[in-house]
């Protein structure tokens, strides 16, 4: 069942149905499999797992990404033995993405300095704005510069179903070495439910397996403790392969679209609303910032934009205490945003309409008290 719940995903979100793969607790751990499988890979003729990284022979391995990526590449780099100081957070353009020639450079430059570049990562909807960076480009460049290239779509991987997601998300995948998808998020599993795919399941084997005598399984078989860190490991798949079958491919499209489409919803009302300034959609993800009226402008000056992000903090806070929306937050440009993501099969158009009304409301009162406490 979890080796046609993984062929499942991988048809999915289109990438190809051979790959090795298997069901992690989440998003972490997922694309911690496949960073363990790229430093496998990228140590050649080298054993790393055998002689690891220390001493003056070993490779100096180094993991690019857009600086938006999310602090699991932190956590990989220290777990693999590389320290995080061998992360490059690289530079993105004004809409969030990964910037091709920011990679380039700096691919050039740790070169020219005797470093070894092990893996680039691309994100497929970052968790603050749903950016999706540009993965065909990355990947034809890594497949021409001999780099593993892994994609992090533990957010947004499975919008690949679907036609309002960008075409490199749809076209994109199956140039990846490795994908993580997490079915906890947009599969709208329980927790836990995260998937690692890996283009050529003997990278994970090599990663992964080891053969002591007390391990007498058939070799005919696919064995998990082969392609992971775990070895006793739950059912996971049971949930993801039901659902998979309750809901199909279709149901999962049209799922996943509503979503998207009344994130667009919100981000529009969001615009039409003169207190709100709208900031970046991405996927099902709307930021936006409450501006009082008074302020709008002088947003720029440093007083006021101090404030505003303390605002909208404390805004987020109070709207999430009084229990009628959740909201995260994201940082943009240095600007705190408010953030809705819209994760949830049983959202509906006037959820998302109620939400500017409410933040008005919430934000006008927070903004009354906090000028009069200013001038007391
Ligand atoms: C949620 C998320 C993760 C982490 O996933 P967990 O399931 O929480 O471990 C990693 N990357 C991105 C882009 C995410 O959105």
């Amino acid at each position: 069942i979890e080796a046609q719940t993984v062929r499942w995903i991988a048809e999915l979100i289109g990438v190809s149905p051979e790959s090795g793969g298997l069901l992690v607790s989440g998003g972490n751990m997922a694309n911690i499999v496949g960073f363990l499988a790229a430093r496998a890979a990228a140590g050649g003729s080298r054993d790393v797992r055998a002689r690891g990284l220390a001493g003056p022979e070993a490779p100096r391995f180094v993991a690019y990404v857009s600086a938006e990526a999310h602090t699991w590449v932190e956590k990989a780099a220290d777990l693999a033995g590389m320290g995080t100081d061998a992360v490059r957070w690289l530079e993105t353009d004004d809409r969030l993405h990964l910037d091709p020639e920011a990679l380039r450079a700096a691919v050039a430059a740790d070169r020219a300095d005797g470093l070894v570049p092990m893996i680039v990562v691309g994100s497929a909807g970052t968790v603050m704005t749903g950016a999706v960076d540009p993965l065909r480009e990355l990947g034809s460049y890594c497949r021409d510069e001999g780099i593993w290239f892994h994609v992090d779509g533990a957010y947004g991987g499975f919008a690949a179903v679907s036609e309002h997601a960008p075409d490199d998300l749809r076209e994109g995948l199956d140039l990846a070495d490795s994908v993580a998808v997490d079915p906890h998020k947009w599969l709208y599993a329980p927790l836990e439910a995260g998937c690692a795919l890996v283009r050529d399941a003997e990278a994970l084997r090599a990663a992964f397996a080891y053969h002591p005598p007390y391990y007498a399984f058939g070799q005919e078989a696919v064995n998990f403790v082969d392609y992971g860190p775990q070895n006793s490991r739950g059912f996971r798949a049971l949930k993801v392969w039901l659902a998979l079958r309750q809901a199909g491919r279709d149901g999962y499209r049209r799922m996943i679209d509503d979503d998207i489409l009344l994130a667009r919803h919100l981000h529009g009302r969001v615009e039409a609303t003169p207190e709100l300034e709208a900031m970046v959609q991405g996927l099902s993800i709307s930021t936006f910032r409450f501006v009082p009226d008074e302020l709008r402008d002088r947003v720029e000056a440093p007083e006021v934009s101090a404030y505003l992000n303390e605002l909208n903090e404390e805004l987020r806070a109070r709207i999430e205490r009084g229990g009628e929306a959740f909201l995260s937050n994201a940082v943009i440009g240095g600007r705190y945003a408010l953030r809705a993501c819209i994760v949830n099969m049983n959202t509906t158009a006037a959820d998302v309409e109620a939400v500017p009304g409410l933040v008005l409301r919430v934000g006008r009162a927070l903004h009354a008290e906090k000028r009069d406490a200013l001038s007391s």
